[in-house]
């Protein structure tokens, strides 16, 4: 049986002429072609021209990232879940947005990435020599801090002997805790 389809944008409602490309929304609940919901070129310009990112600020808290966006024509989308794919170098929100802004996205999200990262402890080695005990590390940023002699004050805070920063002294704190769990288990199986 030969039938007929009016294409009709479920977005306008319009009827319209497909170009080389039909546009049309993933419905797996859909059995048949009526259920097809496409979208006319009008509106797939519309959308385009409307996700274009002026700025985004990424933020991950316990293990999951978001983002918050600002579009150029005003609109905020805030604590969007969104996935970074490095094969393709696009940021996937949970809402549908053209590849140029998934792309845009992930070059936000890239600088953003190397800045915390830069922050990081690459490695730490920690030394005890007679009444000495000092640390030696570097950060992704290249940071480099040499045989810096440390205590750790009844307070839980670290005290270095030259001025280092926070954002290291934390880490070597943590690094430090466990370093001083793993000694104690050596002392007690000796
Ligand atoms: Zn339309």
């Amino acid at each position: 049986m030969i039938r007929t389809l009016d294409i009709v944008c479920s977005e306008c409602g319009e009827a319209f002429v497909p170009g080389e490309k039909l546009y049309y929304r993933d419905n797996y609940m859909a059995t048949s072609i009526r259920d097809t919901k496409f979208i006319c070129p009008a509106c797939i310009a519309k959308w385009e021209a409307k996700w274009q990112i002026k700025d985004a600020s990424f933020n991950e808290k316990d293990y999951v990232l978001t983002v918050d966006i600002e579009l150029e024509d005003g609109s905020f989308y805030e604590h969007m879940d969104c996935t970074p794919l490095d094969e393709t170098e696009t940021v996937v929100v949970g809402e549908d947005i053209p590849v140029a802004a998934q792309r845009r996205l992930y070059e936000i999200y890239a600088a953003w990435d190397r800045e915390r990262k830069a922050h990081y402890l690459k490695d730490c080695i920690f030394t005890d020599e007679f009444m000495r005990t000092s640390f030696t590390c570097e950060t992704y940023g290249g940071e480099k801090f040499d045989n810096v002699a440390f205590r750790v004050t009844m307070r839980g805070e670290l005290q270095t002997e030259i001025p280092v920063p926070d954002y290291i002294k934390k880490q070597i704190l943590e690094a430090y805790k466990l370093y001083e769990a793993q000694n104690m288990d050596e002392t007690i199986e000796d």
